[in-house]
């Protein structure tokens, strides 16, 4: 069993006028299918060929190997982005409501700490919002870095790669992350996050 690129949630232009079309034909048909066949190649005759996605990431991380870790990593991490974003954007459900407002004080507030990790983060990475025993925070990682090989459970994910906006928005990265904030969060799959309260496993 190899690592699959896992195919889109909705269809590619499902999100437009916000995320175009040609940019999640190139995002998923190019930079993740790169990263599931740079994955699968440097796994192929080795003892990680065959395992979860998530025990290479963190096999990888454990010995060193960066070329392995930021090609699975970065496939994970677009496989929860594609599940973060959804055309029909809906409001998180009352468990998630509530721990949110019991940590920001409001929604408005949790989604202006997201939309400032998102634009302020300095070059490549993710904004992430986490859940750490019930307690929801904002997070960024750098380049491939991802909640995978941490201990707070990752409930949605916006990728700030050039390559998530550029086509779009050019150098306006508050463009995509304001546009993505209010009409494509899948508050759904972030409900099912919080409630599951362990990570998300890449599909096989
Ligand atoms: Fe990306």
């Amino acid at each position: 069993m190899t690592i699959t690129l896992i195919p889109l949630p909705y269809a590619e232009a499902a999100l437009q006028p916000h995320i175009s079309a040609e940019t999640l034909k190139l995002h998923h048909g190019a930079h993740h299918k790169g990263y599931v066949e740079k994955t699968n190649d440097a796994t192929s005759g080795t003892e990680l060929a065959g395992q979860p996605l998530e025990a290479i990431i963190r096999a990888a991380e454990k010995d060193g190997n960066a070329a392995l870790f930021n090609s699975a990593a970065q496939t994970w991490n677009h496989g929860f982005y594609w599940h973060s974003l959804t055309p029909d954007s809906a409001a998180p459900g009352v468990n998630l409501e509530a721990a949110i407002i019991g940590n920001f004080g409001s929604l408005e507030n949790c989604t202006k700490a997201l939309a400032a990790a998102a634009d302020d983060h300095f070059g490549s990475g993710w904004a992430w919002l986490v859940s750490e025993g019930g307690t929801i925070s904002v997070i960024t990682t750098h380049d491939a870095g991802s909640p995978v090989t941490g201990t707070a459970v990752p409930l949605l994910t916006i990728d700030v790669w050039e390559h998530a906006y550029y086509l779009d928005t050019k150098n306006h990265r508050p463009d995509y992350v304001t546009a993505v904030i209010e009409n494509c969060l899948n508050w759904s799959f972030a409900d099912e996050n919080f409630a599951r309260a362990t990570c998300w496993v890449y599909p096989a």
